[in-house]
């Protein structure tokens, strides 16, 4: 019966070579993705979460609940704002407006990026969410954690979890942080902006 289903994602598998495989995409969304639709159905079957929305169950809850739930839309906000490779990829539009205001150039954003991505301990996701006064906010957050808990609209995250990267760049966590700007669809995060 699930309530959450697995996002379909919109590209082809093989779209996103040579910066993520098609072999990271098949465990990733296929296999990591989907046991986190599958426990989060199983877990909230049967409790005031049914009928919540994901964002509604990741402010409220705790534990295996919140460890799933969060999985599930740190995911699908990860994936849905990727594309194929793009020669020179830049920011458009009113995010582009706004790295330029508040970091002074795309450059200088990036490596603010890359820096809190390749610094986080363990398993997490770097981000970049607008707080309520319409500013821009680089992040942090283990595990499951999404900037939704601290009152954040969460516009852009680059996952930092192995599972992630490993099968394509082993261990070279700041190579796989590197190269994702040229799979960003900067389109996507300026719908998510306010
Ligand atoms: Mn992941």
């Amino acid at each position: 019966m699930g309530k959450f289903e697995l996002i379909t994602l919109p590209y082809a598998a093989d779209a996103l070579q040579p910066v993520i495989s098609p072999e990271t995409i098949a465990f990733h969304h296929g296999k990591h993705l989907q046991a986190y639709v599958n426990n989060l159905n199983n877990m909230i079957a049967g409790t005031k979460f049914e009928g919540m929305t994901l964002v509604d169950i990741v402010k409220q809850s705790d534990g295996g609940v919140f460890n799933n739930a969060g999985q599930i839309l740190n995911h699908n906000l990860y994936f849905e704002a990727l594309q194929a490779p793009q020669d020179d990829n830049q920011p458009t539009g009113k995010i582009a407006t706004a790295i330029a205001e508040q970091f002074g150039s795309f450059a200088d954003f990036k490596q603010q990026f890359q820096q809190q991505g390749a610094s986080l301990f363990g398993s997490g996701w770097v981000w970049l969410s607008e707080n309520t006064d319409g500013r821009l906010v680089i992040s942090q957050e283990a595990n499951a954690q999404n900037p939704v808990t601290k009152g954040l609209v969460p516009l852009l995250t680059f996952d930092v979890w192995e599972h992630a990267y490993y099968v394509d760049y082993r261990n070279r966590r700041p190579d796989y942080l590197s190269a994702m700007w040229s799979i960003v669809n900067w389109n996507v995060v300026n719908q998510r902006m306010k």
